[in-house]
């Protein structure tokens, strides 16, 4: 029937592009004035060692608070960020704001545990580091309670540039993870050539730990690859006391899902922190 009435289905064609098109400008602008407005907050979410059931870290995970939508999560307007260039200032704005929170509890004495911030292969650049420096001298927080977790996404660049950057801050003492490890592309042989400190298994994997056998077999995988090459594992997405014994019997280091929590705001992170997490030797 297309064939039949070409310049119908052209036009239904063109209007459907023109309302992506409207929707995606129409979320950048909101989003470059939320920035502006303050509208941006970070959850964070728990991270635990197999086996001490310690903290051992908690990563940052951005939330808009919208004046009409509620709370829009991070896919809803990342993607989009990522493309029109806009993910350098809310990665600033990210940076910034999990520097501050980690200075706060360092300086209120808590027992120091690594704050993940994930940073975007297009804020992956020769300034990076600087600004890193600067901002933990800003806050005179102490490297060790920092973390980057980048995508594979990131790796896939320019070699030479890409391990400069990494060097550099590997160098100011922030670690770095690689995030949604076994969604990507590249070649495995990057692992022994990059600065990383922990891979993180990919919730895809998790999730069908234990009735899948390839799922279980590529987390198995991954765990025993991880710890020959003398890196930490995580597994993201945790849900279930199965995937939890499953991991801990694979020799997983650590686990982050909602089994344990799931992203918080910072009042009741610290809730957690004071009533739960912290008190587990
Ligand atoms: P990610 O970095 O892989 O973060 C893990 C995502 O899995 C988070 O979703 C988290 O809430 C969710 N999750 C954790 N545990 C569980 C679980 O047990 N079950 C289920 N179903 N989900 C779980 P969230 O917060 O919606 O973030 C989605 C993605 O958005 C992140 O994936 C990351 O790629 C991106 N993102 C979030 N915050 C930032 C940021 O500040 N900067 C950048 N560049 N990207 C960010
Ligand atoms: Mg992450
Ligand atoms: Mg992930
Ligand atoms: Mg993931």
């Amino acid at each position: 029937q297309a064939a039949a009435n070409p310049d119908r289905s052209v036009a239904f064609y063109s209007q459907d592009m023109n309302q992506g098109m409207q929707e995606r400008m129409r979320i950048e602008s909101g989003l470059r004035q939320a920035l502006g407005n303050g509208e941006l907050i970070l959850y964070y979410q728990p991270k635990f060692e197999i086996g001490s059931d310690r903290i051992v870290g908690a990563e940052a995970l951005v939330r808009w608070v919208h004046p009409t939508r509620g709370i829009v999560p991070p896919g809803e307007f990342i993607p989009l960020a990522e493309t029109t260039g806009l993910i350098v200032q809310v990665g600033e704005w990210v940076l910034e704001q999990a520097c501050a929170q980690a200075a706060i509890w360092q300086r209120a004495g808590v027992p120091p545990f690594r704050l993940a911030v994930n940073v975007s292969a297009r804020e992956f650049t020769a300034s990076l580091p600087e600004r890193v420096a600067d901002t933990l001298a800003r806050y005179q927080l102490d490297p060790s309670w920092l973390e980057l977790e980048i995508t594979e996404s990131t790796l896939m660049h320019d070699f030479e540039r890409v391990t400069g950057i990494m060097d550099h801050i590997n160098t100011l003492g922030v670690a770095l993870s690689l995030d949604d490890f076994g969604t990507g592309y590249s070649s495995l042989s990057y692992l022994k050539r990059f600065p990383i400190d922990t891979l993180k298994i990919d919730r895809s994997f998790t999730t069908g730990i234990p009735a899948d056998g390839s799922d279980c077999a590529i987390a198995g995988t991954i765990i025993s690859m991880a710890r020959q090459l003398g890196l930490r594992v995580i597994a993201e997405g945790v849900e279930t006391v199965e995937q939890l014994d499953f991991l801990r019997e694979a020799g997983c280091d650590e686990v982050q899902g909602y089994l344990y929590s799931k992203p918080l705001p910072p009042v009741d992170f610290e809730r957690g922190l004071r009533e739960n997490w912290l008190l587990v030797a």
